[in-house]
């Protein structure tokens, strides 16, 4: 007997058996079958691997399906190529510059192509690297800032003890930046109708300790871009009017997989010499799998060089600067591949069919008395995010809406608008690559029933409407 075939379960009876015995054998007899799997401890013995692997699959479908989850920005359509290129580098840690030069180059080339697609003014002075996602890119891009302030802040011989960052409705890394790393975080407030950060507020925001303003380009709230040209531009007159000069990160975790394609004429990235830093999400409308992000400077001396480590590299040294030593290969192996199969071409095309989907389900909702549509499609990020018109006179709330959506296997989140507008309920529907114009359409079917529905149906009664807002 081969030593692979300890610790598989019953190897005594099938030592017994005839191969065709064996092939009959149905995987629910398996004793396993007959009980409840172990859930919190480790099991004392080993089971047959097709068994185990049946039955873990078989919960899996309990979650949702990922391709109806109109609430995530990531990739959920993965072409075969894909899954080949991931089963190819499952083995591969990207750390590993010296065993396996060829990801590390090819790691460098899509920091290339991103620094071409993003206007860097030298290509030969950029640096940059991929990260897990936007939250690893957005602790780098903000340390970078802040150790970029601190120097700068010793050589004058001023305090360093309270840096701060401007910004508008973030995503959570920031925050989460600004509470390991100990920086104060400015988000201003929205005023009247305002999605996000415009140039208006900025001066009173920003001080002698703020080591950056945090510009996001496709709210993770409403999918809107903030302007950052105008900001960039309050900026520069802030610099003339007080010699504070602030450098701007862009937060573009999906806009800069798309603006470079269909909103050519907005001004966002290197081309602003404000713009020091951005970063992107590869696994969001950059249509790699999960699992890479990306960050790049403008130039080398933007990313202050105490915060890069040396890795051996083909009997060199590779410089590195990430959160974490191991990680996988293959997310950047096939976000290769993508830049490769797509082209400009492609890209355009697919971010272009994804934008012409959510401006359709724009107008289509227009069309639906009880909605008031906040973001229709245009100018950002392919989505669209609405509120009802006055919940307290239809007598459901989108919560209702969103559980009775989940019934036909669409997960459509419903949350609060961040800052002081939070007493306004928003849902948001991401149109991405795969998210067909016949899915929305089945989509508006189901929706229309539902609202239909709960207008007959109301949950709130009018006692417990006042607590809701409340
Ligand atoms: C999704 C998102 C992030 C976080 O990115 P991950 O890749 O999920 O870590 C940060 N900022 C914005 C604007 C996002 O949409």
């Amino acid at each position: 007997m081969s030593i692979r075939k300890v610790g598989i379960s019953m190897p005594l009876h099938r030592s017994k058996k005839t191969v065709a015995e064996d092939e009959f054998r149905d995987i629910y007899t398996d004793s396993i079958c007959k009980t409840t799997l172990p859930k919190n401890e480790l099991p004392d013995k080993s089971f047959n691997p097709q068994v185990i692997k049946q039955l873990v699959q078989d919960e899996l479908f309990m979650d949702g399906n990922a391709r109806q989850n109109l609430a995530t920005f990531c990739t959920t359509y993965i072409e075969d190529e894909v899954r080949d290129l991931m089963d190819l580098s499952i083995d591969k840690n990207m750390i590993d510059k010296d065993e396996y030069p060829q990801t590390a180059d090819i790691e460098q080339r899509c920091v290339n192509i991103l620094a071409d697609l993003w206007n860097v003014p030298n290509k030969k002075d950029t640096i940059g690297c991929s990260t897990t996602g936007s939250s690893e890119a957005a602790m780098l891009g903000g340390l970078a800032l802040k150790w970029r302030w601190r120097k700068r802040r010793e050589t004058e011989r001023k305090a360093t003890d309270k840096p701060n960052f401007v910004c508008g409705p973030v995503q959570i890394c920031w925050h989460k930046f600004a509470r390991y790393f100990d920086v104060e975080i400015r988000e201003i407030p929205l005023t009247d109708n305002e999605l996000g950060l415009t140039p208006g507020h900025l001066k009173d925001f920003c001080d002698e300790n703020t080591i950056g303003v945090v510009v996001t380009l496709g709210s993770t709230f409403t999918g809107i871009y903030e302007p950052v040209e105008e900001i960039a531009k309050a900026l520069d007159v802030l610099w003339d009017e007080t010699g504070l000069d602030i450098p701007i990160h862009v937060d573009g975790a999906s806009g800069a997989f798309i603006a470079p394609f269909i909103h050519k004429t907005i001004k966002w990235d290197f081309c602003l010499p404000r713009v020091k830093s951005i970063n992107a999400s590869g696994h969001k409308f950059g249509m790699a799998p999960l699992g890479v992000g990306w960050v790049l400077w403008r130039t080398i001396a933007d990313l202050p060089k105490e915060l890069i480590f040396n890795v051996d590299y083909l009997g060199g040294q590779m410089p590195t600067f990430a959160l974490n030593f191991s990680r996988p290969a293959g997310q950047i192996i096939a976000q290769y591949y993508k830049f490769l199969r797509l082209g400009r071409e492609g890209y355009t095309a697919i971010q272009d069919d994804c934008a012409c989907t959510a401006q359709y389900l724009g107008c289509q909702l227009k069309t639906i008395d009880l909605l008031e549509l906040l973001y229709d499609g245009n100018g950002g990020i392919p989505a669209v995010c609405y509120a009802l018109k006055d919940e307290s006179a239809v007598g459901f709330s989108l919560y209702d809406l969103s559980e009775r959506l989940r019934m036909h296997g669409w997960q459509i989140a419903s949350y609060p608008l961040p800052s002081n507008r939070h007493n306004l309920t928003v849902q948001r529907i991401l149109i991405r690559h795969g998210v067909s114009r016949d899915m929305i359409s089945l989509l508006l079917r189901d929706l229309r029933k539902e609202l239909a529905h709960l207008k007959n149906n109301p949950t709130l009664t009018s006692s417990n409407q006042v607590s809701f807002h409340h």
